[in-house]
């Protein structure tokens, strides 16, 4: 697994306004990164075929909303919604992170692709599952990478989304397919945006195929941990031929952004158990606006690269909500797996 960083993202994309999503955040993962002694390669998106890009986010947006998101970029700096911003070079930025998440997945890549702004809020038209916004989303970079599996041939595609909020964008994208969309987040009726209750399983083909795992606010390593081992059997089950990861780092605690208290042990956890399933993975930076970009980052790509650590549990989730948090994804577990082939 290679850690790449796309140079422009410390510097492109950046608010008028003080804003959470601001180039700042990728500046801090690499310098944590370094401290670590994590080795990343750094590219640019100046070779990146920007028409090219254009034709693969009308694959999976609709060509409707690429062309409005076109015609803003030439009204910047502007607001897509209250909570997502257009600056300068936003189109640009956003169009080449879409675009490289497809490219590493087309060619059976094993990366964590850090850079911005994410994607996994964003949905066919834009605002997703009727969410109130955009979420800081442009195009859906994990949605792409799923897109660059498919277009390699591959079908048993595992999305593993674990952001503090639900993937609401990239739910939508596949909620009729048969793509195993696993996402971890906080409890919906506390946090933006709204959506991801444990009986939302997909639709059509894609029935008993989307697990919404939700975590109450306030838990911590103990539950999430537990979680993670009832998520394993439910992987392996699948026998995924590749994976795309939306890796958020805002559950972590003191985000600012929700209402997790994850640290290190549940990171390391997470990186440990993509390398496990060893396939081809696509890993798409999405959230995460506090001290989990330096302690998060860090323990996961530790994990991801199979570094030995023995992380302690910090946090522990009160315990009636423990048994509540496990009860609810088992009965998600039970309900779905005789679904998954
Ligand atoms: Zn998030």
């Amino acid at each position: 697994m290679e850690i790449v960083v796309v140079k422009e993202s410390t510097y492109m994309h950046k608010p008028t306004v003080e804003h959470p999503e601001n180039p700042r955040r990728i500046v801090k993962i690499k310098s944590a990164l370094a401290s670590h002694d994590l080795k990343y390669v750094e590219v640019s998106i100046e070779k990146v075929d920007i028409e090219e890009a254009i034709k693969i986010s009308s694959k999976i947006h609709r060509k409707k909303y690429v062309d409005y998101i076109m015609e803003l970029s030439s009204k910047t700096p502007t607001f897509i919604d209250e909570d997502t911003y257009m600056s300068e070079n936003s189109l640009k930025l956003a169009l080449a992170t879409m675009y490289l998440s497809y490219t590493y997945a087309l060619s059976n890549g094993h990366v964590f692709l850090v850079s911005r702004p994410p994607g996994h809020h964003v949905g066919l038209n834009g605002r997703a599952m009727g969410a109130s916004t955009q979420g800081f989303c442009i195009f859906n970079n994990a949605a792409a990478a799923v897109q660059g599996f498919m277009d390699n041939g591959l079908r048993k595609i595992l999305v593993l989304d674990f952001d503090a909020h639900h993937g609401n964008g990239t739910m939508e994208i596949f909620y009729r397919e048969r793509i195993l969309q696993i996402d971890l987040h906080q409890d919906p009726d506390t946090l933006y945006p709204h959506t991801g209750y444990p009986d939302e399983i997909g639709e059509g083909e894609g029935y008993g195929y989307k697990l919404n795992i939700i975590l109450t606010p306030g838990s911590g390593d103990d539950v999430f941990v537990e979680l993670l081992n009832n998520m394993v059997e439910v992987a392996k089950k699948y026998a995924p031929e590749a994976l795309v990861v939306s890796a958020g780092f805002d559950a972590f605690e003191n985000d600012g952004l929700a209402d997790l208290n994850l640290t290190e042990k549940s990171y390391y956890s997470l990186g440990a158990l993509i390398r496990e399933l060893n396939t081809p993975a696509v890993v798409i930076l999405e959230g995460g606006y506090g001290v989990g970009l330096q302690r998060g980052v860090v323990a996961f790509s530790k994990g991801l690269m199979g570094v030995k650590e023995e992380y302690p549990v910090l946090t522990e989730t009160p315990s009636t909500q423990y048994r509540r948090i496990i009860d609810i994804a088992r009965r998600v577990i039970e309900k779905t797996s005789r679904f998954i082939s």
